[in-house]
């Protein structure tokens, strides 16, 4: 017999985590699961932007830059960052999208590989991570991408003209968790350099990039700064003084208000941001990042683990009749926060759950994707979602007409 609810709610009163959920704006009769597309924002949120417009950019106007400390905010929210993908200050840099990252890191890592013609890529990355690479590959020239499908395929992809491998920690379709360490070791022993996507794992439990070459992530997931809140990307100290990257703006520059006319690059990790930063997006990030100071990140994964663990034992119970299949690992040493299901109808049955309280997504072409940030999804949540999960199959409410057809953002 599965847990019950009343048990679930005795889970959630001596979770240690449970205080940080007041800390988030989540709306009322809403099971938020999809925490790892956009996280719910913190409630000092909207203080932090309007204390920077108001303050900041009203008070001091251009002089924010200096005085509001606008210009360093890349270097000093990246500070902030580190210690959640366990490396250390300097290492950092925060700006633009993921996708602009990794035009940096792969960028920079072709750079320090010459000779060396070949970027591998996992078959599993988010399709954007491929989708920049073929651009970079095609603007660069004498370059070429070799598919691999997931680490398996990696030994037979290795060779001494492999430069970089970019892999994403945590798969953003089923969950699975790769191993970075042994991954980043055999890609190092083979002479290329690793590249780590981070997206679907900083915030989902502690991330250690001690030895990665690169890496790069979004902050606005398990991070939860927001909708276009901007990225990080972690670069090695062993390669700071060498790596170029071919986003060259100014604010890379050896010396941005000398106005030189050519490209010099700054020292240490500097030279990864590009230009002027999206002060007012720093403003939720930081709000968030103040929370984080907060969270133990072991008490972190423990959560994560029982609520992902938790989702799977009630659905395979309360939906066994159903066309209902686990995506992810059952093992959770081998999952991130997320636990995805695959049905043929996968996407009427999210938006009839949906319109049922609980928010999960749909990823093409049959992937039901339930994230569970254990800053503020309970116990009890993880029931409630999978009995009205049930519903929706015994009902057949996903059968309704205004279901069917896709809406542009899934
Ligand atoms: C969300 C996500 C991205 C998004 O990239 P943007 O440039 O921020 O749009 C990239 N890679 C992975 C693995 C993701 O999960």
């Amino acid at each position: 017999m599965a847990i019950s609810r009343a048990e679930c709610v005795a889970l959630d009163a001596s979770d240690p985590l449970r205080h940080l959920r007041d800390e988030f704006v989540l709306p009322d009769g809403t099971i938020y699961l999809v925490g790892n597309s956009l996280g719910a924002p913190p409630k000092t949120a909207v203080a932090a932007v309007t204390r920077t417009v108001e303050q900041e950019w009203g008070g001091r106007l251009v002089g924010g830059w200096n005085a509001s400390g606008w210009y360093d905010l890349p270097l000093t929210t990246g500070d902030r960052i580190a210690p959640l993908i366990g490396v250390g200050p300097g290492q950092v840099a925060v700006g633009e999208s993921t996708s602009v990252a990794i035009v940096k890191a792969v960028s920079a890592a072709l750079g320090l590989r010459p000779g060396r013609r070949v970027i591998v890529s996992d078959l599993d990355n988010f399709p954007t991570d491929r989708y920049v690479v073929e651009g970079l590959v095609r603007a660069l020239g004498g370059y070429e991408i070799r598919d691999v499908s997931g680490p398996g395929g990696l030994a037979g992809a290795l060779g001494d003209d492999v430069a970089c491998v970019l892999m994403s920690e945590v798969d953003y379709r089923t969950g699975a968790r790769n191993d970075t360490a042994a991954v980043t070791g055999m890609v190092q022993a083979a002479g290329a350099l690793m590249v780590w996507d981070l997206c679907h794992s900083a915030g989902a439990f502690q991330v250690d990039m001690s030895a990665a070459d690169f890496a790069v992530g979004c902050t606005y997931k398990y991070l939860n700064a927001g909708p276009g809140a901007p990225a990080y990307i972690y670069v090695h100290p062993r390669h700071q003084a060498e790596a170029e990257h071919i986003l060259t703006g100014w604010h890379g520059h050896a010396a941005p208000f000398a106005f030189e006319p050519g490209f010099r690059p700054a020292e240490g990790i500097r030279r990864f941001t590009v230009s002027t930063p999206h002060v007012l997006s720093f403003a939720p990030l930081n709000a968030s990042l103040d929370i984080w100071e907060r969270v133990d990140l072991t008490a972190l994964r423990a959560k994560s683990v029982a609520l992902t663990s938790l989702f799977v034992e009630l659905v395979e119970e309360f939906c066994a009749s159903y066309d209902l299949a686990l995506v992810s690992p059952r093992d959770p040493e081998r999952r991130g926060s997320q636990v995805s299901f695959r049905h043929p109808d996968g996407y009427p049955v999210i938006r009839a759950l949906i319109d049922r309280g609980v928010h999960g997504d749909f990823r093409a072409p049959d992937v039901l994707r339930f994230g569970f940030a254990p800053l503020y999804i309970g116990y009890a949540d993880v029931h409630d979602a999978a009995v009205a999960l049930a519903e929706v199959l015994r009902e057949e409410h996903w059968r309704d007409e205004r279901y069917q057809r896709r809406l542009a953002v899934t």
